[in-house]
């Protein structure tokens, strides 16, 4: 039987990539959004995905969704927690709303959805988990301190959710994604884009469909043994210990 997995914020850039790329690989894939019902709408006629719409910065949002996912599509065997806004600012000018709102729906966005699952996913002895941080998380990026300390959150937290979810069949590992040409990109400036460029080794902007391809693989049942691990995606923009 198909396995069952839901992609936060699966209707747009990375995770558009990412539920269609689940689908091709067989699962039966839930694709969460915010609230952009026209880009929704012509995703799932475009790739026949059910849409499920709640925010991921609220617990009981996700509870209730992911209530409604599996019980249209059966128990939940991936989360890919891939939802993610930056609300751009140096310190000395950034608003508490600024530094809540990514906080919230970057990071407790995770425990809001892992919390949700994780006690089916330890009942049946099997759950693949699949965060997606940023390279700004790792290195940290001025101008973003809400969104470097969520994404570094993330990746302490998958590694604790690891270590917990490790004997009962459980993966959680974080993808840490360098600069990817979506419309959370298309937003930068194009002088800064550029000299953004300048600094990846590969020469250009990653595609979606170069993260989608590692969720895949992290989400598959023979990735059993991969848990707790950051897999850095950036074209040799930061490479990380
Ligand atoms: P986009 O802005 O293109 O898409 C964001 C998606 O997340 C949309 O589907 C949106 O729904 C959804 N979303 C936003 N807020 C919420 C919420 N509160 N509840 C539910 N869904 C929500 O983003 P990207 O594809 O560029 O980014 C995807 C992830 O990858 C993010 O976590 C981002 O931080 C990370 N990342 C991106 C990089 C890049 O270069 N693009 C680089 C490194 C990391 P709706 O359509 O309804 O608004």
């Amino acid at each position: 039987m198909a396995r069952v997995a839901v992609v936060t914020g699966g209707t747009r850039g990375i995770g558009h990539a990412i539920s269609v790329a689940l689908k091709d690989a067989g699962y039966k894939v839930a694709a969460n959004y915010a609230g952009n019902d026209e880009a929704a709408a012509k995703f799932k006629a475009e790739t026949g995905i059910p849409v499920y719409k709640w925010n991921v910065a609220s617990f009981a949002e996700c509870k209730e969704g992911l209530a409604t996912v599996a019980a249209e599509l059966g128990a939940i065997d991936v989360v890919v927690n891939n939802a993610g806004i930056t609300r751009d600012a140096t310190l000395h000018k950034m608003s508490a709303e600024q530094w809540g709102a990514v906080i919230d729906t970057d990071l407790t966005s995770a425990f809001n959805m892992c919390r949700s699952v994780i006690e089916g996913m330890r009942e049946r002895a099997y759950g693949r988990i699949v965060n997606i941080a940023s390279i700004n998380g790792q290195k940290g990026q001025m101008g973003q301190a809400n969104y470097s300390a969520a994404k570094a959150g993330l990746i302490g937290f998958t590694r604790a959710l690891a270590q917990e979810g490790a004997s009962k069949g459980i993966t959680v590992n974080v993808i840490a994604p360098g600069y990817i040409n979506t419309e959370m990109v298309a937003a930068v400036p194009q002088p800064v884009l550029d000299k953004i460029i300048a600094t990846i080794p590969v020469g250009r902007l990653g595609k979606a469909e170069e993260i989608a391809r590692a969720v895949v693989f992290l989400a598959a049942e023979d990735a059993g043994f991969i848990t707790g691990s950051t897999l850095t995606i950036n074209g040799g923009q930061y490479i990380a210990a």
